[in-house]
C-alpha cells in the first residue's frame, strides 16, 4: 500500500490514507497544504479557480511554490468582462499559463435555441440545466484527466461547506483527491494576503461582489447581506451551489 507522503504515480486514495493527511496537516498552513498537492500529484493535480479573492490568493502561492503548477477555470461564456481582465492580469504578472475550459458547443446551441439565452430566469430546472452545460461538463472532463484538484472553498462561506476537510475524497469524481487549503481561512485572512503581497484581484469585488459568477446569475450584495445572496438572487428557496462548489461562496 501507498504510504502518505511518496510520490504517486495515479491512483485512488483511501478513507485511511485521507484521514492521516488531514490528521498530519491538521493546523498547517495553506502554503505547506499546496506544496504536499504539488510535490506528490503534479502534473495530475490542478488549482480550480473563477479568480475571486480566494482564487488569487491560491494562484499566488501555488505559482511561488511550482511556476508550472496547473490552474484551470471555466469560461461559460457568460462572464463579467472583469472577471476575463483579472485572468489575463494573472496571466500576464505571473507568466502563468491558465487552462481555460469551455463548454461543448453544440449543446449549447441547442439549449439556448430551445430554451432562450436567458433560460436560467425561467425556473431552477433550466438554471441547472445551463450550469450543467456550461460548469459541470467541461469541469467532469477535466477532472477525468486528473488523480487531484484543488479548491478555494472555506468552512465559514456556506452552511454546506462548514463540515469539509482539508483533503476529501471527491467520490463524484472516481475517488480523485479534492484539497481545500484555504478551509479554515476567513475572508479578512485572504484580504490580508491580497493587500500583503500586492496580488491582483477582480475588479467587481471594490463594487460589493462578494461572490463573483456568471454576469446575468450575479449582483452585488448589501452590507450585512449573506455573501451568496447576490448568486441567482431570484430563486430564494434552492440550494445556491452549481454543482462545482469551487467557485462560490465569499466562494470560490
Ligand atoms: Fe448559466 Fe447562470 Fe449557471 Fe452561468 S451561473 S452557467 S449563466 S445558469
Amino acid at each position: 500500500m501507498r504510504l502518505v507522503g511518496e510520490n504517486t504515480i495515479s491512483g485512488m486514495y483511501t478513507e485511511v490514507e485521507v484521514a492521516e493527511l488531514n490528521s498530519k496537516f491538521k493546523g498547517r498552513s495553506p502554503d505547506e497544504i499546496l506544496r504536499w498537492a504539488v510535490d506528490n500529484l503534479h502534473p495530475r493535480v490542478a488549482l480550480a479557480t473563477s479568480f475571486q479573492a480566494q482564487g488569487v490568493v491560491l494562484i499566488d502561492m501555488i505559482l511561488k511554490i511550482n511556476s508550472e503548477a496547473r490552474i484551470f477555470t471555466l469560461d461559460t461564456g457568460r462572464l463579467f468582462q472583469e472577471s476575463y481582465d483579472i485572468i489575463d492580469v494573472i496571466r500576464t504578472k505571473y507568466n502563468a499559463k491558465i487552462e481555460l475550459l469551455f463548454p461543448d458547443l453544440k449543446q449549447v446551441e441547442e439549449m439556448v435555441n430551445e430554451k432562450g439565452v436567458n433560460l436560467f430566469y425561467k425556473g431552477v430546472e433550466n438554471r441547472l440545466l445551463c450550469c450543467g452545460i456550461r460548469k459541470v461538463l467541461p469541469l467532469e472532463r477535466m477532472l477525468k484527466t486528473l488523480d487531484g484538484w484543488v479548491t478555494s472553498i472555506r468552512r465559514d462561506q456556506t452552511e454546506n461547506r462548514a463540515n469539509t476537510s482539508i483533503f476529501e475524497i471527491d467520490n463524484s469524481h472516481r475517488g480523485i483527491l479534492k484539497i481545500n487549503p484555504l478551509i479554515n481561512w476567513s475572508s479578512k485572512q485572504v484580504w490580508d494576503y491580497i493587500e500583503q503581497y500586492n496580488v491582483p484581484y477582480n475588479k467587481l469585488h471594490d463594487k460589493g461582489f462578494l461572490s463573483i459568477g456568471c454576469a446575468p446569475c450575479t449582483r452585488p450584495v448589501k452590507p450585512g447581506e449573506d455573501p451568496r445572496a447576490g448568486r441567482w438572487w431570484w430563486e430564494s428557496d434552492t440550494d445556491k451551489e452549481c454543482g462545482l462548489h469551487f467557485d462560490n461562496g465569499d466562494n470560490e
